[in-house]
């Protein structure tokens, strides 16, 4: 009987039993674990920590030999600080651990009484049945001891956790359950003061009582025996539980609580509070009340669950509180016929032009060693309140299903599929890696998707022709004709949703990119790419694109820019050789981003027009807002013959035939 306990990897049967029922909350991916249950929202490690309390455990492959799992008792070692040992490729503990932040969050819980949550991967060697599920919610646990041990020579911590409420069944216990020791029913455990440190410790081993204080000269030491007459260390190998500690119950006040497992479960207030409905919690994932699965939120119209292995069909889609235009407007920043004053910033580094025209005050950067521009239209009142303009648009997609959802993005790093943080859905020419299948046509779109191509055309011609005298205008005017944008990208943000940096660049592109900004202003923010700042990669290898003004060292990784091309074509062996020495003489870091070099407000009704590929090739931008719902729709010119057969429309991508010229307003004044 004690052997069961004590020897666990090696009683656990292979493959294992079936558990003995199903778990209450469940998920297939991590994301979707994350975004749904509060008590674990980190993405990576083992354990989440918030404001200085453990809140959740994860135990999944990587596990210690004496780690430890039954049904109401957990044993694990305190997570991180783990390297790859060079010669068995496992991981293993790099140096002594010693106290940090994480160990404390757990006292923390221990001494508050707050229970955490534990996680069960589905390759926890250490589970006694096989969890139904990639990721598998145990239950509430109380953190009961948090001690010192020596593995290998190095301390690791340790924790035991023990079921909040032990008479509650646990689904994980195998069905072939043989008698368990109930919890609680053995003697309580051998406690000791050492005679060197006066610290209290249990037995936690058969082998003897130890002295489990890091800092004590007896710690991790057995007593003397007949046969090893000195206090000696442990052979790791034999350690077995002593089922008095295993086994022991430790009270706690709020022993036979119910705390939820699944409890994000919002419910508008009834108050019609504005924006209630795209706050933080509606794009939280919720539990599928039914079976149990955490469901992000993908679709913009709720929540669906995802089980593929029942039809549940379960759906929570709660009714859009509807946010007036008038809502929108800032009252530090009244809007007037006026032009609008300007809430943008740049680096000095950057070149501004403004520019007032058409009811638009136009904030028009160039960038030195960058071919193209970034222009800032800022709308006033005039433009926002044009029939079918940009109140109006904000409107109407509020009223109607555009078919916004959440992209999938693949597994990557992460187990499980990923999405993007935002919804998004494509009109006319198919972008990037939205499936043709996925993208609509703009026959029987919205009329705000329509109007958003038509009123962007405008813009951009408009724009463009200030490039050009104007005697060629006409030029521009046919010019863009042929390549006129025929692709609209729309994304909507609930509040704190957000994209972050990334470029716009793909094969197949026209240099120029428009978006018009509806809702919550959004900041914009427009920075070099990391790896032209710095020069060199992350594995410290330079990088001999030409440096750009604004990069970090720019005159020395000028001057070392026409040696280095000599020596790539004279000798391309030492030329490599170079590119490793020279991060270290030229003192360049792989590590930090660039400052951002502007950074736009973009108000509702705004537009932004991006020109030229090597800003995309050279820069990067970042989007958010502080609002509670903003849109972005987005054109693109997407040259169908960059598409492959797959990846092109079943339907007719037409051009543009709407009618819009900023320029018949009633002139700014
Ligand atoms: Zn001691
Ligand atoms: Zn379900």
């Amino acid at each position: 009987m004690l052997r069961a306990y004590t020897k666990q990897l090696l009683s656990i049967a292979d493959p294992k039993p079936e558990p003995s029922s199903r778990p209450e909350v469940w998920a297939g991916g991590r994301q979707e674990l994350c975004e749904t249950l509060q008590y674990f929202r980190a993405y990576h490690g083992g354990g989440y920590t918030t404001g200085g309390f453990a809140r959740g455990f994860m135990f999944d492959k990587s596990a210690h030999a004496r780690d430890f799992v039954d049904s109401t008792v957990v044993i694990a070692r305190a997570g991180g600080g783990l390297v790859k040992d060079k010669d068995s490729g496992e991981r293993v503990v790099g140096s002594d651990r010693t106290e940090d932040s994480k160990v404390a969050s757990l006292r923390n819980s221990m001494q508050y009484f707050n229970p955490v949550v534990i996680i069960t991967g589905a390759d926890n060697p250490n589970i006694p049945s096989q969890p139904p599920h990639t990721y598998c919610v145990l239950d509430y646990f109380k953190p009961t001891h948090i001690w010192s041990e020596k593995s290998k020579g190095k301390k690791i911590l340790r924790y035991r956790f023990e079921k909040l409420d032990a008479t509650k069944p646990s689904w994980w216990a195998p069905n072939n359950n043989e008698a368990q020791i109930e919890h609680g029913s053995l003697d309580p455990p051998i406690v000791y003061k050492c005679s060197k440190c006066n610290h209290e410790s249990q037995q936690i081993y058969l082998q003897g009582w130890m002295c489990l204080q890091p800092s004590c000269s007896m710690f991790w030491l057995l007593a003397p025996t007949s046969t090893n007459l000195d206090p000696h260390e442990p052979v790791e190998a034999d350690l077995e539980y002593d089922p008095c500690f295993l086994k022991q119950r430790v009270r706690w006040p709020n022993d036979k609580h119910i705390y939820s497992l699944a409890s994000n479960d919002v419910e508008l207030s009834g108050l019609s509070i504005v924006g209630e409905d795209c706050s933080l919690a509606y794009w939280q994932g919720m539990v599928c009340p039914k079976c149990g699965r955490c469901n992000s939120r993908l679709s913009w119209t709720g929540w669906e669950c995802g089980n593929e292995l029942q039809e549940c069909n379960w759906k929570k889609e709660p009714p859009h509180i509807f946010i007036p235009a008038q809502s929108l407007r800032d009252p530090f920043f009244p809007l007037t016929s006026s032009y609008t004053l300007s809430r943008d910033t740049h680096l000095p580094l950057v070149k501004l032009d403004v520019s007032f025209k058409d009811n638009y005050r136009i904030n028009r950067y160039t960038i030195p060693g960058i071919e193209g521009f970034v222009a800032h239209l800022i709308a006033n009142k005039t433009v926002l309140e044009e029939e079918g303009g940009p109140d109006r648009m904000f409107e109407e997609l509020q009223r109607e299903d555009i078919g916004l959802k959440r992209r999938g993005l693949g597994s990557g790093m992460l187990k499980g599929e990923s999405y993007t943080r935002h919804f998004l859905v494509n009109y006319g020419m198919p972008y990037k890696f939205i499936a043709a299948t996925a993208s609509r046509s703009f026959d029987d779109a919205a009329r705000p998707i329509n109007h958003t191509r038509t009123r962007l055309n405008w813009a951009a011609k408009f724009v463009l022709a200030e490039e050009v005298v104007s005697e060629v205008e006409r030029e521009v005017e046919e010019g863009w004709k042929k390549n006129e944008f025929n692709e609209v990208l729309a994304l909507g943000y609930f509040e704190q949703q957000r994209i972050n940096y990334h470029d716009d660049g793909e094969y197949g592109l026209g240099p120029t990119i428009a978006t018009l900004s509806l809702g919550a202003p959004g900041t914009m923010r427009l920075r070099m790419k990391a790896r032209h700042h710095n020069g060199v990669s992350a594995a410290g290898v330079y990088d001999d694109t030409p440096a750009l003004p604004g990069c970090a060292a720019y005159d020395a990784r000028r001057s070392a820019q026409s040696s280095l091309v000599a020596l790539k074509q004279s000798n391309p062996q030492a030329y490599r050789a170079r590119l490793k020495t020279l991060p270290k003489e030229l003192k360049l870091k792989s590590g930090g981003t660039a400052r951002d070099a502007i950074t736009l407000t973009l108000a509702h009704g705004d537009i932004v027009i991006m020109h030229g590929a090597e800003i995309q090739k050279y820069y990067e931008h970042s989007v958010d807002h502080a609002g509670k719902l903003r849109f972005a729709l987005t054109c693109r010119y997407i040259d169908p013959n960059s598409l492959k057969e797959a990846d092109r429309p079943n339907y007719e991508v037409r051009p543009d035939e709407g009618v819009y010229d900023g320029g018949c307003l009633p002139a700014a004044g």
